[in-house]
């Protein structure tokens, strides 16, 4: 046969879908050569997920679009609930805020995933065009894929070799079922997956120059809920499908329901569910419970019987008596609600699955898309990091002993989620068949705190100085530190949790008193963060125990950061202080290291922020937000991800050395 073209590669992306474009995004960030490829021709336009989580967010501004995002999306801020009266007709029981108010900078907003993918794609190329271009590949697949064992653990070695195919045009645009209007058909758990009839057809058509093989290091692969990757690896995923058939319709509607422009869960009587979401551009999408199409003796159902037209048939059934109708339909789809999670995230922490590829739910606690993300929001750093040689190689095992809970979770909740949805109301106390409306309702705002994100919670390990032993994975490997163990003091900071994301609060910068919410210093570049909090700089003890810390801290840093790279291209410190602002000065009160000099630059000026009333913004009370001592401070380690790793003392800096020896590679000799 032909020879073909070899080349190689640190990390191969399969899918381009949000938790490939994120992993895109960590890489692109931190210089990592990374290939993405998508079988498809072009990304998708509209329609799919839209609700986004205000962790995502915080992850997006993380990464610099955020605003982006803010600004086009549509912000939902209530939730009404409706339900039956004694009489059967529908009417508001409760109204309620749609995030809990006070949790994040950020409230839950939708826009369509579209927008979204677009967004990344351009903080990709700019972040990457200077060093290593990183640019979706349209109309490639992978078709062959090996792992040769005996290389994992070898990190010169490029492990995996993938043969990968490019379609021509036609074959990489999919055939639409309802031909004018877009629908997301080919994309939903009703359709079968197409990866192998366009193999098999692009094979048959064959021109030269249409394969290729690629080495990679690490590859990841995010190739959405038929997952090509998982099959090749053969891994299971454990759980069922359900006989909720659902239809999601985006229109521009024409009615009478008060409720519209606000995110509705809607209880009839006897003729179903209904949720509205407000969207952008006008537009709301309604998630419909198709109760007249009920599954085959094979669990399936037939999708031919969903038009838009039933859709909108059983919408204006739950709405009865208000109306409903429409001229615009901007995108529909219909699905069967299945949940499932993979029992393995990884093979030999080389090749991973991300996203649909291990966990499928409904989508209407507007989950999919966050958890996906925030999949390959966790993981893209440490292969990152583990690539470019900073961080040991074991690290990797956290991402599914982090993950894989969180996706267990993701699915306990949307059972319990989707069984109170979908079922019929309870007409009384004595209608034991029917939903307790109640119930309903505090599973709903229980759920809220899951449904925003920010309950994340990540066990111990040598990431997280946890006290307790770290989880041990299905395959044995012990993912807490390799030497000693660190445990951190909780309560120097009784508002923050270990394992769970910082949370932010204005501080303004020392020197220019410019208010900032803390969070924004906190980007997405690969780093580790220390923040100092300095306490009460004006008193003489608490200046000492400053100095003697930056002391230590200035060998720590050097002893993790290669020869002849920037003191804080590895960990970054950053420093929070709780005197005045007026009565201390940078230079002269802040050792240097707080503030690092350069040649080229001079002094950074953006590294110590003071908890300090501002002109125009009030005062933060990030201290007392953060339930840390003003006199005295403490120090938070921060992952590159913002959760939170270790808290100590000032005097802890045994303890830094320790949880940083256990993660980081240690680029020189030990200096004493
Ligand atoms: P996908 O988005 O499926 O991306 C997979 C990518 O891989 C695709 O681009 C595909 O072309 C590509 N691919 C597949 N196979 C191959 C192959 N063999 N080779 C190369 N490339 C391949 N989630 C929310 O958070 N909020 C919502 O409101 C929401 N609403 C939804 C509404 C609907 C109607 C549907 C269907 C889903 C909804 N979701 C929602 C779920 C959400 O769309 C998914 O969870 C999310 O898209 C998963 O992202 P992913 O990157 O893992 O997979």
């Amino acid at each position: 046969g032909q020879i073909l073209p070899e080349s190689s590669v640190d990390v191969l992306i399969v899918g381009a879908g949000p938790a490939g474009l994120m992993a895109a995004a960590w890489m692109a960030h931190t210089g990592v050569h990374t290939r993405v490829i998508d079988k498809r021709g072009t990304k998708i336009f509209n329609g799919q997920a839209d609700g986004l989580q205000c962790r995502s967010l915080e992850i997006f501004d993380s990464f610099g679009f955020a605003e982006r995002v803010w600004k086009e999306a549509n912000h939902m801020l209530e939730i009404c609930m409706w339900n039956p009266d004694e009489t059967g007709k529908i009417r508001r029981s409760d109204r309620i805020a749609d995030t809990p108010p006070g949790i994040s900078r950020f409230q839950e907003c939708v826009l369509h995933q579209g927008r979204i993918e677009r967004f990344f794609l351009d903080s990709i190329r700019d972040a990457s065009w200077k060093t290593h271009p990183v640019d979706v590949e349209r109309g490639v697949l992978p078709e062959s894929l090996e792992l040769d064992d005996s290389k994992v653990e070898d990190h010169e070695a490029y492990p995996i070799t993938v043969k990968l195919r490019h379609l021509s045009e036609e074959e990489a645009t999919p055939e639409q079922y309802g031909k004018q209007l877009q629908d997301g058909l080919f994309r939903s758990n009703l359709a079968p997956d197409d990866t192998d009839e366009l193999l098999t057809k692009s094979r048959a058509a064959a021109k030269e120059g249409s394969e290729e093989i690629v080495r990679a290091k690490y590859m990841i692969g995010c190739d959405g809920a038929h997952s090509w990757v998982r099959r090749q690896l053969g891994f299971e995923m454990e759980g069922e499908p359900t006989d909720f058939v659902w239809g999601v319709l985006d229109i521009i509607p024409i009615t009478d329901f008060p409720d519209i422009r606000n995110r509705c869960m809607i209880h009839s009587a006897s003729s179903g569910s209904l949720m509205v979401i407000p969207r952008e551009n006008k537009l709301v999408r309604l998630y419909v419970q198709l109760k007249e199409v009920v599954p085959d003796a094979s669990g399936r159902a037939d999708r031919s019987k969903i038009t838009p037209d039933t859709i909108l048939a059983a919408a204006q059934k739950t709405l009865s008596p208000y109306k409903l109708s429409y001229k615009y339909c901007d995108w529909w789809t219909a699905y069967q609600i299945g949940q499932r999670v993979g029992r393995n995230f990884s093979k030999q922490t080389r090749i991973f699955l991300a996203g649909d590829a291990v966990h499928t739910h409904s989508p209407k606690a507007g989950q999919g898309m966050n958890v996906s993300m925030q999949d390959c929001f966790n993981l893209g750093w440490k292969v990152s990091l583990v690539v470019r040689g900073i961080a040991q190689r074991y690290i990797l095992s956290t991402y599914q002993s982090e993950r894989r809970r969180i996706a267990q979770d993701l699915i306990d909740f949307d059972h319990k989620f989707s069984r109170l949805f979908s079922g019929r109301p309870a007409k009384d106390l004595t209608d034991e068949e029917g939903i307790s409306m109640q119930e309903f309702k505090d599973v709903f705002m229980r759920g809220a705190m899951f449904t925003s994100g920010l309950s994340v919670d990540y066990g111990a390990s040598m990431l997280v100085a946890k006290p307790g032993a770290a989880a041990v994975q299905g395959d044995g490997t012990d993912v807490s530190a390799k030497g000693e163990k660190v445990v951190a003091k909780e309560g120097l900071a009784k508002h923050v949790e270990l394992g769970k994301r910082f949370p932010s609060f204005q501080v303004l910068n020392q020197v220019d008193s410019r208010p900032w919410n803390f969070a924004q210093w906190l980007q997405s570049d690969g780093r580790f963060r220390i923040v100092l909090f300095a306490g009460a700089m004006t008193s003489a003890a608490q200046r000492e125990r400053v100095g003697a810390f930056c002391h230590q801290l200035e060998n720590i840093l050097k002893r993790f950061t290669p020869e002849g790279r920037p003191i804080d291209s590895v960990i970054e410190v950053l420093t929070i202080h709780s005197a005045k602002r007026i009565s201390v000065e940078l230079l002269e009160d802040f050792p240097q290291v707080l503030h690092p000099f350069s040649e080229e630059q001079g002094w950074d000026y953006n590294k110590v922020f003071v908890d300090d009333e501002s002109y125009h913004e009030g005062h933060g009370r990030a201290y007392e937000q953060y339930g840390i001592d003003q006199e005295r401070g403490c120090l938070i380690v921060l992952r590159p991800d913002q959760y939170v790793g270790y808290i100590g003392e000032l005097e802890d800096v045994k303890d830094l050395e320790v949880y940083f020896g256990n993660i980081l590679v240690q680029p020189q000799s030990v200096v004493k």
